[in-house]
């Protein structure tokens, strides 16, 4: 009964805006990409940027028992070290470079740096990290074949950054458990590019092997549009991440319709509904002036929660009553206006659909991406820290998080 009561508050407390995420539909989908992946290929879940704006805690909570699973990734120790304080307990790797500061606390608590820098000086600090906290730090090395962003070429040079890194090995307090690379082009229908970055790194880590004689147990380079579209590149180990939540890596890669479960919806609730005559213009700058009586709603959220200002003026719209309502004027920073005159009956305390469904109609991030100029992968993970997610598993409602942190229900 308590239990209920709260989940009441709760859901009172966030109509000002809300994301619900649904857990399942992040279970499904991964259940779906695994189904596509060759016998012994593991997944590593692709969470950063608390998991595209959805929340890596409880995702992570929730995908962490999986077997098929190899761990996690994460572009900060930071959001790795949020994830190990609450109960995480699978690898997880560090998929951008790390600053020295945080070997210790990486060491201790098992993250997983990438490493890449030539000069190597991070090895011995590595090392030493290790053997301070008594037990070896596990490094992934980062292969540049193509996405020119962080790595070693896959070439002599690189083949000599791996030798150096085996060098550190031999006392024991470093091991090399992975090697990766990652394709700037994999999104695209024309693969050409894709196959030629993953011939490079495939041949070096068949080079690393007969020259260095270092056979690497988790070789990885595939992202969610890869794992889709390239079985090839499976390997060890593919690293999914905007899969995970349901999205799509780009219009070229759609999947089937029903291949991915969208886990996050975003709704509001009207705070206000009046008419305006003739003359009469909406939002800053006036750049909306009504030519007619019309029934106008305020909508309490806007670009500081991370809804997009460039939908203003009447590109992007919402859904109440199942009908679109579209936006006029330009959208401030808490709260925007939108057309109701044609749906009839609206009134305050109404809820409104930003994201998601609401009967026939609906609207998903890759339409918000492409109506505010944007991408799907910046839309999700802009939705800002004052917009509270709300976590379901089999319809229940399990946990939340909101500006003041992360909190669990069931206990
Ligand atoms: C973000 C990222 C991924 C995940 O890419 P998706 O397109 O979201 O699947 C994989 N690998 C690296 C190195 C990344 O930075």
């Amino acid at each position: 009964m308590t239990m209920d009561r709260k989940k009441i508050d709760i859901e009172d407390k966030f109509q000002r805006v809300c994301a619900k995420v649904d857990l399942d539909a992040i279970l499904h989908n991964v259940e779906r990409m695994r189904e596509g992946l060759q016998e012994g290929t593991h997944m590593i879940a692709v969470i950063k940027t608390d998991g595209y704006g959805h929340g890596s805690i409880p995702i992570a909570n929730c995908l962490d028992p999986l077997d098929f699973l190899f761990g996690f990734a994460v572009a900060t120790p930071e959001e790795a070290y949020v994830l190990r304080a609450h109960g995480v307990k699978k690898p997880i790797l560090v998929l951008g470079y790390t600053f020295p500061y945080a070997n210790e606390r990486m060491a201790a608590e098992e993250i997983r740096p990438t490493i890449f820098n030539l000069d190597g000086s991070e090895l011995r600090e590595l090392a030493e990290a290790g053997k301070t906290q008594g037990k070896p730090v596990k490094v992934h090395i980062k292969v540049d074949t193509g996405m020119g962003r962080i790595g070693v070429m896959p070439d002599d040079e690189g083949l000599a950054f791996v030798q150096k890194v085996m060098e550190y090995t031999t006392d024991g307090w470093l091991e090399i458990e992975g090697m990766f690379t990652h394709f700037a082009r994999a999104d695209e229908r024309d693969q050409t590019n894709v196959r030629k970055q993953l011939a490079l790194f495939t041949d070096f880590v068949a080079r690393v092997k007969a020259d260095l004689g270092l056979d690497i147990p988790l070789c990885h380079c595939a992202n969610s549009a890869a794992t889709m579209e390239l079985p090839e590149a499976n390997m060890d180990a593919v690293r999914a991440g905007i899969s995970l939540y349901g999205l799509h890596p780009s219009e070229e890669v759609p999947g089937e319709e029903t291949y991915l479960r969208p886990a996050l919806s975003l709704s509001s609730h009207i705070v206000h509904v009046k008419t305006i005559h003739e003359g009469q213009s909406v939002s800053y700058g006036g750049t909306f002036t009504a030519v007619e009586d019309m029934r106008v709603a305020t909508i309490p959220v806007g670009y500081g929660d991370g809804y997009p200002r460039s939908l203003s003026g009447g590109k992007g719209y919402v859904l109440i009553r199942g009908h679109r309502a579209p936006i006029l004027g330009r959208v401030c920073m808490d709260q925007f206006m939108v057309d109701v005159s044609h749906i009839p009956g609206v009134t305050r305390g109404e809820p409104v659909t930003l994201i998601g469904e609401d009967g026939d109609e609906r609207i998903t991030a890759e339409m918000l991406g492409e109506l505010s100029g944007r991408f799907n992968y910046e839309l999700v993970c802009d939705l800002g820290k004052r917009v509270p997610r709300v976590f379901y598993r089999g319809g229940e409602l399990v946990a939340f998080q909101d500006i003041d942190g992360y909190h669990t229900i069931l206990d």
